[in-house]
């Protein structure tokens, strides 16, 4: 686990044929009020547990999970966190909240080819992911957690749920995979996911100022340029209609 800034800690996803999604623990752990932000595919919830523990962050202090989106590479190892810390709630976009409340997973899955692929691959049961969603958010939330406040931003475009979470203080973004480093962004052909929501949501973020960006794969990217997001929504603009 490494510390990119006070009251934020990186935990880098370990890729397997599918990816594995980074995860993120924000919250000074001083208020004991500390959330986990999305926290992997199925089979590599138990380490990113260790790799709080060596931090010296005692689990009780983690109070909720907060999902960016409920691809499986982000919440395939909810069941295996949970058994560490059971109290701790789940907050999701309510749109995406609302399906895994009425065990639909599609937008889990993505798409049917995978879905079967998955459940053998991983032994997963047809109902895996039908389970209560504590706090269903809609974006435009100022949540006031662990000492810091963190801005909720629908983005929708890569899933119909997706948010990022941003600190105006900090200029932290989290967006899940709606944007990366090296000028990517997330796919947009799975359930749920539409080009010109992208577009606008990447313009949305455009707008935001940015210093670090913590994406849900591959590098995450300090010192952002100040038009960096506005250069990767102009890059994708003529792919994204
Ligand atoms: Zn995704
Ligand atoms: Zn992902």
């Amino acid at each position: 686990m490494a510390k990119i800034s006070e009251g934020v800690y990186f935990i880098q996803g370990r890729d397997d044929m599918i990816p594995d999604s980074h995860t993120y623990i924000i919250g000074e752990p001083s208020s004991n009020d500390l959330s986990i932000i999305d926290v992997g595919l199925t089979g590599k919830g138990n380490y990113k547990i260790q790799s709080i523990q060596k931090e010296g962050i005692d689990l009780s202090s983690i109070k909720r999970i907060i999902m960016t989106h409920t691809h499986l590479d982000h919440i395939g190892c909810i069941a295996e966190i949970k058994n560490h810390i059971p109290w701790a709630e789940l907050w999701v976009h309510s749109s995406e909240g609302k399906l895994l409340e009425q065990g639909d997973d599609r937008a889990v899955y993505g798409m049917d080819m995978f879905k079967s692929m998955c459940l053998m691959q991983y032994g997963l049961k047809p109902d895996s992911f039908k389970m209560t969603v504590d706090r269903k958010l809609e974006g435009g939330e100022v949540l006031e957690i662990g000492n810091m406040v963190w801005e909720i931003i629908h983005i929708p475009g890569h899933s119909m749920g997706g948010i990022a979470l941003y600190s105006p203080a900090l200029e932290i973004l989290i967006p899940g995979d709606v944007i990366y480093a090296d000028h990517a962004i997330g796919r947009f052909d799975l359930f749920g996911a539409d080009a010109e929501e992208l577009k606008s949501s990447l313009n949305r973020l455009a707008q935001l100022k940015i210093e670090v960006l913590l994406p849900g794969h591959n590098n995450i990217m300090k010192d952002v340029p100040s038009d960096y997001v506005k250069q990767v929504a102009r890059m994708w603009e003529p792919y994204l209609r």
